[in-house]
């Protein structure tokens, strides 16, 4: 028989995983929903010319095929570009600023490794309509609280604009059409480091003196204010580079009065971030826990909508990457560690009681208690408990003759196996913390 085996690069996530990846994504949910966002949804598969023209180099990633009509189709890239399509179809119908979030899978023909796959999880949350900088300062405050409330201990927000590495681009003596280039070279900052940004500069015919200062403007360190300050004197000249630095003030100035904590969120000139919709601000939240890669990332796209609406409606927004979040969360023994929904097993203690112990469950499932019921009176109860056991429920209820006619219920805990009787009328309180 063929080896039986999932796809490279997708996985497969069992019960126990499942939770985990369920606590996360109830914790995100929360949290956008605290900050008014509504849900949205859209379908895995998307009309190919939807998504070109979008991505950039990321392109070719993108999974595409030919349905039964002969249609051109491909599987979503991510939850960005579908919703551009669905503001752009739906705009009658939407009251703007409005803030959504969405949660599914999302494809790329990647490399597979740790934290990287082909089918992978994305939480976004957007907020369309809206230029303010008080937007992208919620979107950063909104994963900052998610973050925290996940238990993450230290994780830090880079933010930078895509007009200061324009600007940086610029002042350099480099000209539009080279900034791009220049982007693509930054980008690779973490993985190459500045000597390999470098010899991939001067590759692009960008020559040394050039070289030298981009590197210098773009590992520039600090304070906001600082880093500010320095970028500020650097590019006066620039009218864009300049309303992209008063931007990035106004941005720090929100978060500082939402509360978001300074040792959140830092500017970094390096960052540049791979997909080309982005026209503004930039963000990625990484943590030394992970030093493979980003935790997630966002930005302003404010042209991306126009592509399908006909008109530029402004929009910031993130994408949460629910496999990263698990993947470290596991590593570092963040959040609950279950093995099941179940909290009770009923046990049948024969067939003449199996009615009683259906009615038992009932009543501690319509009283909030998870539970499950056994399968099989024929067992003899030791086999019920090792059952239970290995389903890892906590608690074992047993309602034999004597338990019946006193009106009683056994529990044992199946942590310590310590028992008691508690009286059928308060069972759900007794197994409720
Ligand atoms: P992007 O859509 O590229 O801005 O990515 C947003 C977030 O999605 C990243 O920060 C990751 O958390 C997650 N992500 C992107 N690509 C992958 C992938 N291939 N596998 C797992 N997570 C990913």
């Amino acid at each position: 028989m063929a080896k039986v085996q999932n796809i490279k690069g997708m996985r497969d996530h069992l019960p126990q995983a499942m939770l985990l990846r369920q606590h996360i994504l109830t914790v995100v949910q929360r949290v956008c929903e605290r900050h008014g966002f509504d849900p949205l949804q859209t379908p895995v598969i998307e009309y190919a010319e939807v998504l070109e023209g979008k991505l950039g180099d990321d392109e070719k990633l993108i999974y595409r095929f030919e349905d039964h009509g002969g249609r051109s189709l491909a599987l979503r890239y991510d939850q960005t570009v579908p919703l551009a399509r669905v503001v752009a179809q739906y705009a009658g119908q939407l009251a703007f600023p409005w803030r959504r979030y969405a949660y599914g899978p999302s494809y790329r023909g990647e490399r597979p490794a740790r934290g990287r796959y082909r089918e992978f999880y994305q939480f976004d949350a957007d907020i369309v309509g809206s230029s303010s900088p008080l937007a992208d300062a919620e979107i950063v405050a909104l994963l900052s609280e998610a973050l925290a409330e996940l238990g993450f201990p230290d994780f830090v927000t880079l933010l930078n604009h895509r007009q200061v590495i324009g600007g940086i681009a610029r002042a350099s003596g480099l000209d539009e059409a080279a900034a791009g280039g220049v982007y693509r070279a930054i980008d690779k900052f973490d993985k190459l480091g500045a000597s390999g940004v470098g010899e991939e500069l001067v590759r692009m015919g960008v020559n040394t003196t050039a070289t030298e200062q981009i590197l210098a403007l773009v590992q520039t360190e600090g304070s906001p204010a600082t880093v500010l300050a320095t970028l500020r004197e650097h590019l006066a000249g620039d009218e864009r580079a300049v309303a992209a630095l008063d931007n990035l003030h106004a941005i720090i100035a929100a978060l500082e009065a939402m509360g978001v904590p300074p040792e959140r969120y830092r500017i970094a000139p390096r960052l540049a971030r791979g997909l080309s919709y982005y026209t503004g601000l930039v963000f990625e939240t990484i943590t030394p826990h992970w030093p493979e890669g980003s935790l997630l990332g966002g930005g302003r796209y404010d042209e991306l909508i126009g592509q399908f609406a006909g008109r530029a409606i402004p929009t910031v927004g993130l994408a949460f990457g629910l496999d990263r979040l698990h993947d470290v969360m596991e590593e570092l023994g963040l959040g609950p560690r279950l093995n099941t929904t179940a909290t009770a097993f009923v046990t049948i203690f024969g067939h003449d009681l199996a009615g009683e112990a259906m009615a038992l469950a009932s009543e501690l499932r319509a009283g909030g208690v998870n539970t499950l019921l056994s399968l099989d009176p024929t067992q003899g109860l030791g086999k019920q408990f090792k059952e239970a056991d290995r389903k890892s429920a906590r608690y074992a209820l047993v309602l034999g003759p004597d338990e019946r006619d006193r009106g009683e219920v056994v529990i044992k805990d199946l942590r310590d196996g310590s028992q008691r009787s508690v009286a059928r009328a308060d069972v759900v309180a007794a197994l409720t913390p």
